[in-house]
């Protein structure tokens, strides 16, 4: 405000100053003209010195004197004794005059403007002075530098609201696009539920604050038969139905920490619950209001749905560990024919001992506990078996089967994946070679564990294999998921050459759950690539994970890449995959897969098995 002040009392000096000197010009040659006009009709020089005037009194600031050709003043004879203009009187004796010109001095610290103007025909001058112009200007200025301070600061004032205003505004608007962006995050745009990520932060925030008298029940629904109305009355009808359905669980359960829908025709609900026996009062009351009809554009539709549940904190303490134990529960009461079931640790298949398991996997070779399951790799054009996919089975003595995603990691874990993969690939490659020799001529395929790729001894390894089976190296195929290559882009890349260069197939596995750079995919020397069988398997009921499917499709193809579609489990997915311009399948709807020997046979049985030219070789 200071700076502004003094700036404003500048500017307003330096006007009135300006105005005062246009001022004086004017005023003199206005007179000036006056007493020409006169003059030229002979006037005394009493008259002229009667238009120029007597100062009314002593202090009057302006004055008009008219002075002779040695710059005396002649009138008015008494000015002399006018001190504010005497100073300038005896500096204009001693000065050179500059007729017809405006000027400013400060003589004795006293600003004088003044000016001097020739009276035509005449030897006089008029000379007007205004000694008092400090004292003008300064009152002048004082004013003007106060309005302008005044009405800058209203502007300020103004310019303050209207950004106050402003920016509210803008905060506001942005506030409600943060609100959108988080409702879009934690909400299901079909029903309005809350979604997968809702629930699991409800979950663990509720886990975290509580106390430990509660309880929570957190209850995974699926509904049964879903898929059916689906296919029969059509999608629209499907996700109507889901939309009734979750305005009657948003009304029925008001009091739930959360109702979420996870996708597809699954839902979850979070309650406080005391005991264990108000858990199943709650599944039960579920289980009645999703029984109840439905009516959709005159179809009285029955959506039944299967509950599994799990209480934290007894089966869990996390979001995720609760919703994987509700999971199981809600597995095993499909199994035994839909209704409820609460997690139960003992019937966990996963809940295994995992340090008895590691300590188990070390002698599982030694042992022979290993063996390798193939699962047939059917080209989509001819409709025939191709070549196999090597999976490995552990057959624990007490356990019983325990599936690879559970060992391999635990393999992984232990250092044991590098014998694991060893293993099978040398039973691998000579399964494959004995098929060579029945005349059977098929390509296999063998997965690589993620930090194998780190593993510069690999490729040598490899190569000394399909030496040691004398087999040629392309009807090895090595599969590799995308995470394993995206952990070390560089490093995995290298060794990806060099197998490329032994002349052995590549191929990316689970194609679309990791984050493969595009930049990477294109300088990779893969000739496969793999659709992970998430996508595959609901692509007729998911208009994304069909969209995905294609997208990859296309990815391949224009990649000059062949396309593996994994987790084919009915016709339509496979009619769906042929129109799509996929060139491989595999999957449950062709083969699960089997030993060997069991292979063999279906190789020979099956429509999917062996081209009719090769049955006929082998007769
Ligand atoms: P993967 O390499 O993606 O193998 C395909 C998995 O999908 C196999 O599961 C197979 O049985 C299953 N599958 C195939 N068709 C269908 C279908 O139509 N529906 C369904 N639901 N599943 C289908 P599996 O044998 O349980 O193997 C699981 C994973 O374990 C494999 O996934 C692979 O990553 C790993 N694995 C298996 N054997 C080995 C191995 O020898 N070495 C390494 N490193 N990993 C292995
Ligand atoms: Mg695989
Ligand atoms: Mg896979």
């Amino acid at each position: 405000m200071l700076i502004f002040g003094f700036f404003s009392h500048q500017i307003a000096k330096q006007m009135y100053i300006d105005m005062e000197m246009e001022f004086a010009e004017e005023v003199t040659y206005e007179k000036t003209v006056l007493i020409t006009r006169e003059y030229k009709d002979n006037p005394s020089l009493e008259h002229i010195k009667e238009h120029v005037g007597n100062p009314k009194n002593k202090d009057d600031g302006d004055v008009f004197l008219l002075l002779n050709e040695k710059n005396n003043i002649i009138h008015p004879e008494t000015i002399s004794s006018r001190p504010d203009i005497s100073s300038w009187i005896s500096y204009i004796k001693n000065s050179p005059i500059y007729l017809n010109h405006v000027q400013q001095q400060k003589i004795n610290n006293q600003t004088y403007i003044w000016s001097i103007n020739p009276i035509e025909g005449t030897p006089y001058k008029l000379a007007y002075v205004c000694a008092d112009a400090d004292n003008e200007v300064y009152n002048s200025t004082i004013t003007l530098a106060t309005r302008m301070l005044a009405a800058g600061m209203v502007i300020l004032w103004v310019a303050s609201w209207i950004s106050l205003i402003l920016s509210s505004a803008i905060s506001q608007r942005l506030n409600k696009q943060r609100n959108e962006l988080e409702y879009q995050a934690t909400h299901d745009q079909l029903t309005g539920l809350g979604n997968r990520a809702l629930l699991q932060s409800t979950v663990d925030n509720i886990i975290k604050t509580t106390n430990n008298n509660k309880k929570l029940l957190l209850m995974l629904m699926d509904l049964d038969h879903f898929k059916v109305i689906n296919d029969t009355l059509g999608h629209k009808i499907g996700d109507l139905l889901l939309q009734q359905l979750a305005e009657r669980l948003k009304e029925h359960f008001t009091d739930a920490e959360v109702v979420a829908r996870l996708g597809g025709d699954e839902f979850a609900f979070a309650f406080f619950i005391t005991n264990n026996y108000q858990a199943m009062q709650l599944i039960n009351k579920v289980l009645s209001i999703v029984d109840m009809p439905i009516a959709i554009e005159g179809f009285s539709l029955e959506a039944k749905g299967s509950i599994g549940a799990a209480i934290a904190p007894e089966h869990g303490e996390t979001a995720i560990t609760l919703t994987r134990h509700a999971d199981i529960a809600m597995y095993q009461a499909k199994e035994s024919g839909g209704g409820f079931g609460i997690y139960d640790p003992e019937k966990d298949p996963h809940s295994l001992d995992h340090l008895t398991l590691m300590t188990d996997l070390r002698h599982a070779i030694e042992n022979n506990q290993l063996e390798l399951f193939y699962q047939p790799k059917i080209n989509m054009t001819t409709g025939r078996t191709i070549g196999v996919e090597a999976l490995c089975r552990w057959h624990h003595p007490e356990q019983g089967m325990i599936p690879p995603d559970i060992f391999i990691t635990i393999a992984e874990q232990i250092g044991m994946i590098k014998p694991i993969t060893l293993w099978v690939l040398y039973v691998g490659l000579n399964q494959c070679k004995q098929w060579h020799r029945a005349g059977i001529p098929l390509t296999i395929s063998i997965n690589l564990s993620t930090n194998l790729l780190q593993d510069s001894q690999l490729p040598a390894r490899i190569s000394d294999a399909l030496r040691n089976e004398n087999l040629p190296p392309e009807y090895l195929t090595l599969e590799i998921t995308e995470t394993a290559v995206m952990n070390d882009p560089a490093r995995a890349m290298e060794i990806l050459k060099q197998l490329s260069a032994l002349g052995v197939q590549l191929s990316l596995d689970d194609f679309g759950t990791g984050y493969t750079s595009l930049a990477y995919l294109k300088h990779m020397p893969t000739n496969e690539i793999k659709i992970d069988k998430s996508f595959v398997m609901d692509m007729l009921n998911d208009s994304d994970d069909a969209t995905i499917v294609l997208s990859i499709i296309q990815l391949a193809h224009s990649m000059k890449h062949k396309i593996v579609a994994e987790g084919v489990e009915n016709e339509e997915v496979w009619d769906a995959l042929t129109t799509l311009g996929c060139d491989i399948a595999q999957g449950f709807y062709m083969a699960k897969p089997m030993p060997a020997d069991k292979l063999e046979k279906w190789l020979k049985e099956s429509r999917w098995g062996l081209g009719d030219d090769i049955q006929e070789k082998l007769a």
